[in-house]
């Protein structure tokens, strides 16, 4: 069974880790090449865009690929608002991977928004020490709101850099302990934690130390997916791949 997955993410990679070598698929990443130093991935990868939900489908075709597999990051959107037309254009079937969004518990002091545009709001007006990890295409939004001393993590340099005079950089790749993370938000002196709503494990220490620490959250709330078949869990979206090569091959179907 011919795989085609759309990837960069954790998801993706632990996906290919468990499929690499696997004698019942066949499997390639896709990235969009935007990480300078990608980590290493354990299948072949292509990169680059396919040219829009067209070009996407014309690819499914041209590689006769039977599943297409979105594991990008929850707030990709174009590129999964794609995988879904591909997969209508071309009738092959379409299964998502992702993780379940955080949830708040007993002590967090959220205030949820819509997007990167609303959370630059939701500061308010009186300058305050901000921690930004919202991914270095979000920074920008933040120009509506100079005012305030920004700590931004991201993993690559935002290019170009934003126009926020009181703004420094801190290059940084997960995954974070509650410890350094707290360490961090109390060194800095931080007022307010603002991050997107990704879910997983690997970055979300920072939200249990601004919750130790009593420190406010301004969550990015999650775009809305159109997608049907989603997957919270790699185990049971391994079981459905191979619940459809097994109803895919001849022997099964008694051919
Ligand atoms: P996006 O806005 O949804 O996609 C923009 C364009 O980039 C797409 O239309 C597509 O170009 C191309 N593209 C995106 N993902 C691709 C993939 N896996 N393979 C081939 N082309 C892809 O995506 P984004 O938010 O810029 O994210 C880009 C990549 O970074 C994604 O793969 C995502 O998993 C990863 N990522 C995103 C975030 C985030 O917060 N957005 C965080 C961590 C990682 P064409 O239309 O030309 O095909």
């Amino acid at each position: 069974m011919r795989l085609l997955i759309l990837g960069g993410s954790t998801e993706a990679r632990q996906l290919a880790e468990r499929l690499a070598g696997h004698p019942g698929f066949s499997a390639e990443l896709s990235l969009a090449g935007r990480t300078k130093n990608p980590l290493p991935q354990a299948l072949a990868c292509r990169i680059g865009g396919f040219g829009g939900a067209e070009g996407l489908a014309g690819y499914l075709n041209d590689n006769r690929i039977d599943v297409l597999i979105d594991a990008t990051h929850p707030f990709a959107e174009r590129i999964s608002e794609n995988a879904v037309r591909a997969a209508k254009i071309t009738g092959v079937p379409l299964l998502t991977l992702t993780r379940a969004p955080w949830a708040a518990q007993a002590g967090d002091r959220w205030t949820e928004v819509a997007d990167a545009g609303a959370a630059a709001l939701a500061i308010g007006a009186p300058r305050q020490r901000v921690f930004l990890t919202v991914g270095r295409q979000q920074v920008p939004a933040f120009e509506i709101a100079p005012q305030h001393d920004y700590l931004i993590r991201t993993i690559d340099a935002p290019e170009p850099m934003p126009a926020l005079p009181f703004a420094r950089l801190l290059l940084a790749r997960g995954p974070f302990t509650v410890e350094s993370e707290r360490d961090l938000l109390r060194d800095e002196r931080i007022d307010m934690l603002i991050s997107k709503n990704s879910g997983g494990d690997s970055t979300r220490a920072k939200l249990d130390a601004a919750r130790d620490l009593g420190i406010p959250v301004i969550l990015i709330r999650r775009p809305q997916a159109s997608a049907r078949h989603i997957f919270y869990d790699l185990d049971a979206l391994l079981g459905e791949l191979d619940r459809r090569r097994h109803a895919g091959s001849p022997a099964e179907r008694g051919v």
